[in-house]
């Protein structure tokens, strides 16, 4: 009998889905959402962000909300850096893979990090570099507005090709394709991944989605189609990026789960566990609309439900 499919969901709730909250999220809240996240059986999270606490002063306290967390047993604890000393502050807490994040649009990237992308590429050169890369931790590379920039539009497919050779041959193993506004569509989706897949058969690819346009879901399937097996989501659908406007959340993980356990692709993460983390979003991020469909309407009757 041919094995089942399975894919890997990266939740990127805690990190994604609270920056863009207009208030603060107490360390301990944090904690006990990404606690309950991997009760789940999610086994990948991205917890926090080392960014500058003036930049987004929800993530002040990022070392503090990795040490509340250390220990999770089979959970891989992912936090985001913008730049050199972000990745230093990063692993000096103890994180085991950082998610180095650039934008492959020039204004996109000067709005987030000030920076252009040749100068972003640069402090990836030298994080590279730090002791410990590839034993005591990972790092992948996110592309950020590979399916277009509130700025510039949708960029050429090129751009895309040429950054993702740029971070391969500095060695990047790991490598997030990002739809940061969501203006991506599934035709698009499919011929980047397909693409970068063929390139770079060895190379880990993931793709980063939000469902701003509605699109989220059929961008997930597109690339699920073209032979992509890691996806970023978050839980509740909560998500944005305050330096994208419009941008609004990230896909859902529950309508992701759902699409993919009802196509009978095993995804390892269980719904019950996973709505009381729903739930627990809810209580800790009161008066925010969470978008997932399926948190909203529940599982339809004898379905997934066991
Ligand atoms: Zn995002």
């Amino acid at each position: 009998m041919a094995k089942p499919e399975k894919v890997e969901i990266v939740e990127v709730g805690p990190r994604d889905g609270l920056q863009n909250l207009q208030f603060y999220v107490e360390t301990g809240k944090k904690v006990q959402l990404i606690r309950l996240l991997a009760e789940s059986g999610i086994r990948a999270i991205e917890a926090t962000s080392f960014v500058h606490p003036r930049a987004i002063p929800q993530f002040r306290d990022a070392a503090e909300t990795i040490a509340g967390i250390k220990g999770l047993p089979g959970v891989k604890i992912i936090a985001l850096v913008p730049n050199l000393v972000g990745a230093q502050r990063a692993l000096a807490a103890g994180v085991q893979e950082i998610s180095f994040v650039f934008s492959i649009s020039a204004s996109h990237n000067r709005n987030n990090v000030n920076k252009t992308p040749g100068e972003s590429l640069e402090e990836l050169r030298q994080i590279f570099e730090l002791p410990g890369m590839g034993t005591r931790w990972m790092i992948r590379v996110n592309l950020a507005t590979s399916f277009g920039c509130p700025f510039e539009g949708i960029l050429p497919d090129e751009r895309v090709y040429d950054y993702v050779d740029e971070v391969v041959d500095m060695g990047a193993k790991d490598i997030a394709l990002a739809d940061t506004v969501g203006y991506g569509n599934p035709a698009q989706v499919r011929r980047i991944v397909s693409n970068c897949l063929k390139r770079y058969p060895e190379r880990h690819f993931i793709i980063h989605l939000h469902n701003t346009r509605g699109l989220g879901l059929a961008n997930a399937l597109a690339a699920y189609e073209a032979g992509l097996r890691t996806f970023d989501s978050a839980i509740g659908g909560l998500g944005g990026c305050p330096y994208a406007p419009g941008a609004t959340g990230n896909i859902s993980t529950e309508d992701l789960v759902f699409m993919f356990e009802g196509m009978g692709v095993k995804t390892g993460i269980r719904f019950p566990e996973l709505f009381k983390a729903g739930q627990y979003l809810r209580e800790i991020v009161p008066g925010v609309e969470l978008s997932s469909g399926v948190l909203k309407a529940g599982l339809p009757k004898g379905i997934l439900a066991a």
